[in-house]
């Protein structure tokens, strides 16, 4: 690998410690996000590789995008080219994050392509839950891949490339062979096991973050996965079996890291299933800090917990609250194994709003299997009423809330039970969008936006997408979505691939990691999909095996 003097401009500010840890000779990280530094400053991974890295004595820092066009990727602390530290451990939390990389390589003065790469290079591994899902439309551009947590490859690796210092390439490569949850290119091998650990303590943001989103607010994990089972997100099933870190924990890592008149962001998809969730509330308010959690299950606030659970958001000057319902019947959210009534999300609005929640922001989705017209129609009808009781619970007190409705096309995700069906065409979906959005126009007094058809049928491509779209990527210089034309030459196949029903027999491009689900209980997941069943509940540490991830067994 080469060395050169790095020569830091000076408007990076470098900590003195970080400055030792890069000059001393040692191995150097590049802990890379695929995206604006305001961006990926607030992903919790790039603090956490980071913090991994310095504890086993590699000097490391994060990379991002360039501000400014023209501009080279820099270590952000430090100023070091990109393309002289020894790794990039690149972290991609999206598909669309995809395209991104060859050009972040190539802008680094890096081949794109791992096979164009020699001993002057960094050596690229990629992890992420993007990596998770599918990474095949990647992998002619990485080394290695590494899909699970970062605590349980990255020591080891470190470790080996360390020891491995002044050898070539390839036996530096061939050194890393054989590491549990690590695949080396050309990745022709069984698939990757993804290895999961149960980490004592939370990451908590560790790097300065200056400008970047929410800048006032402590970032902190509160657990993994998601033992909801919600039909359509991956998060759910790519990390089985889901854990939950205790309050104590929690409240050790905000309170070690925490200052004053910051708020608490609470990292992790399903706070409202935590275990500890009172404890850790009252340990939060406790300590004096704000909170704000991603999005909150109605059937939790309307639930023995709902009313402490309302009161510590109101308490916390939380003022907006997000609620996923995503479908407007009972029978649909039946269908996604989102089993809460109606009933249960009036309680939810009405708990939020009497306790002096102000806003409230509602995800929704369109396009999702057996949906009816009749279910877009009821959608906008949920929507106008949940505006009503949150009216209703302000009345007299003062406050006139918004809300606001994020309506997103479904997208069929690799590794859940829906993975393999086909999304709806584009005119079909600029429908049924036309008319919610019709609906909610009629009903006033709401807000809606979300993402457009377009790009959710480019993300399903990538979700989709084998080896072979490498060359797309490449071709896009960066630029996401692509020209119409670039897209019409590398990707004839799109509609095949994201709307038609996947041959039978046909292999998925995801084979290359293996995630512990079996593809059995994904399959017995969408036969009762289609029958509005629920499937079995997810509770880890005792004798379920239904989903394979804790053991073999037989899907129920
Ligand atoms: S085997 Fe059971 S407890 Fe374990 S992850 Fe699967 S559903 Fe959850």
């Amino acid at each position: 690998m080469a060395r050169r003097q790095a020569q830091p401009p000076p408007r990076f500010a470098l900590a003195p410690e970080r400055r030792l840890g890069l000059a001393q000779g040692g191995l150097r990280l590049a802990a890379v996000h695929p995206a604006p530094p305001e961006e990926g400053l607030a992903s919790l991974a790039i603090h956490a590789l980071c913090a991994l890295a310095e504890a086993a004595g590699v000097g490391a820092e994060p990379v991002f995008l360039p501000a400014r066009p023209g501009e080279r990727p820099r270590g952000h602390l430090s100023g070091l080219p990109a393309g002289e530290f020894d790794l990039w451990a690149v972290s991609a939390a999206f598909e669309e994050q995809w395209p991104t990389l060859p050009w972040l390589l190539t802008r680094a003065g890096v081949p794109a392509r791992a096979a164009a790469r020699d001993h002057r290079h960094p050596i690229v591994l990629l992890g992420g839950v993007a990596a998770r899902l599918n990474p095949a439309p990647v992998l002619p551009f990485i080394d290695l891949l590494a899909p699970g947590d970062a605590e349980a490859i990255l020591p080891a690796l470190l470790e080996r490339l360390e020891a491995g210092r002044g050898a070539g390439r390839e036996a530096l490569l061939d050194s890393l062979r054989g590491l549990a949850g690590l695949a080396v290119r050309p990745f022709e091998g069984p698939p990757v096991a993804c290895v999961f650990t149960a980490p004592a303590r939370p990451i908590v943001e560790q790097l300065p973050r200056g400008r970047s989103l929410l800048p006032d607010m402590l970032l902190v994990e509160t657990g993994r996965g998601c033992p909801a089972g919600c039909r359509f997100c991956a998060i759910g099933y790519t990390r089985r079996p889901p854990m939950f870190f205790p309050p104590a924990a929690i409240l050790e890592a905000v309170g070690a890291a925490s200052a004053p008149g910051r708020r608490v962001g609470l990292v992790g998809a399903s706070l409202g299933r935590h275990p500890g969730l009172g404890e850790l509330l009252e340990g939060l308010l406790g300590q004096g800090l704000d909170l704000s959690p991603a999005s909150l299950d109605p059937a939790v606030l309307a639930g023995p917990e709902g009313p402490r659970l309302a009161a510590a958001l109101a308490r916390g000057a939380q003022r907006t609250v997000t609620l996923a319902p995503e479908a407007g019947t009972e029978r649909l959210r039946r269908v996604i194994h989102k089993g809460f009534a109606d009933a249960e999300l009036e309680a939810a609005v009405r708990r939020l709003g009497e306790a002096g929640v102000l806003h409230l922001k509602l995800y929704m989705m369109y396009g999702l299997p057996t949906e009816a017209d009749e279910d877009l129609d009821a959608a906008a009808a949920l929507v106008g009423r949940a505006r009503a009781w949150l009216d209703a619970a302000h009345r007299g007190r003062g406050g006139t809330g918004r809300v606001s409705v994020s309506l997103n096309p479904f997208v069929p995700k690799p590794r859940t039970p829906f993975e393999l069906e086909p999304m709806p065409r584009a005119d079909d979906l600029r429908r049924r969008r036309g008319r919610l959005f019709s609906a909610l126009g009629r009903s006033g007094g709401v807000r809606p936006g979300g993402m457009g058809v377009r790009r959710a049928i480019l993300q399903a491509l990538l979700t989709r997408a084998d080896p072979g779209c490498a060359t797309l990527l490449e071709a896009c210089q960066g630029r996401w979505p692509p020209p119409a034309g670039l897209l019409a030459a590398l990707a004839p196949d799109l509609e095949d691939r994201v709307h038609a029903p996947w041959p039978a027999g046909r292999p998925v491009p995801w084979g290359a990691v293996e995630t512990g689900v079996s593809p059995a209980f994904l399959l017995a997941e969408r036969a009762r999909a289609l029958q509005g069943l629920p499937g079995p509940a997810c509770a880890p540490g005792g004798a379920c095996r239904a989903c394979g991830a804790c053991g073999a067994g037989d899907p129920p």
